[in-house]
């Protein structure tokens, strides 16, 4: 991190739902905030109630208190990305994009959080066309999963031809770009994801680690948001952050008493 009294220090804001559990949503993000030295920021859309074993109750601040932590942020911070992740139902969604439409801030991390590993939904239904309309075209990069980008663009998404397909019909929803996640493509040893932006699409490819994890997702948006707050471009800051994830998954641990592995960030 800079120097304590540096003037051009610049803080990472997450927009999302907290993990009780401390494997994702907003303690994921900080704990990735902190692992690439920068100041992390956290305005809760939502709180879960949550272990490794699923989701338990889900509690939706008001929204004035949304908007009243956005503001404590928005006005003392300078602000280089924000990271946006469980937003819960689409008064959050719009509330949330007017505020960024206002605040216009240089990056927008989108991680169109939709259903939790263990199946517990964390967006409710009618929320999707805000979540499409509203906050996909003010995305610097959108960071879907499969499941999530079929819901999106409304249709199934089976192989990797369909993926590439897939991530340009994303951009033309209006995202600057897009990092669409392979993982759940039954595609033998190798996770393949693919970057896409008006340059065209490239592939990132890592070894398929055999276990069953929680926060992934999170930490990809918000070491995406990190490194775009350090100074990397779109691209890279997306490989890196990939990279991140590989290493943090290879070390990760057992907290709870299921076999769900968090995400290592020492
Ligand atoms: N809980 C919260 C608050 C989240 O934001 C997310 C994902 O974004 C999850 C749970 C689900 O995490 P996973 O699907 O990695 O288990």
């Amino acid at each position: 991190m800079a120097g304590m009294s540096d003037p051009a220090m610049i803080s990472a804001l997450t927009i999302a739902g907290s993990d009780s559990g401390g494997g994702a949503g907003i303690q994921a993000d900080l704990k990735t905030f902190a692992a690439h030295r920068v100041h992390g920021l956290s305005a809760i859309a939502a709180l879960t109630a949550q272990h490794t074993r699923g989701v338990t109750a889900v509690n939706v601040p008001p929204l004035d208190f949304l908007r009243a932590q956005l503001d404590a942020c928005f006005d003392d911070f300078r602000i280089g990305a924000v990271k946006l992740g469980m937003l819960a139902n689409a008064e959050v969604i719009e509330a949330v994009a007017s505020e960024l439409e206002r605040r216009r801030p240089g990056f927008m991390v989108l991680d169109p959080v939709m259903v939790a590993t263990s199946g517990a939904k964390l967006l409710e239904d009618s929320a999707l066309q805000a979540l499409r309309t509203r906050l996909l075209p003010l995305a610097s990069i959108v960071t879907p999963n499969l499941p999530e980008a079929e819901l999106l663009l409304g249709h199934p998404v089976a192989d990797r031809d369909a993926m590439h397909q897939a991530a340009q019909a994303l951009l033309a929803l209006g995202a600057r770009s897009v990092f669409l996640k392979g993982g759940h493509l039954p595609d033998g040893d190798t996770v393949m994801d693919l970057f896409a932006d008006a340059q065209g699409v490239r592939q990132i490819a890592h070894p398929r680690l055999q276990l069953e994890a929680h926060g992934t997702g999170c930490t990809l948006a918000s070491a995406i948001a990190a490194n775009l707050c350090r100074g990397l471009g779109l691209g890279e800051a997306c490989f890196a952050a990939s990279n991140y994830v590989h290493a943090a998954l290879k070390h990760g641990y057992r907290p709870g008493r299921s076999d769900i592995v968090v995400l290592d960030h020492y």
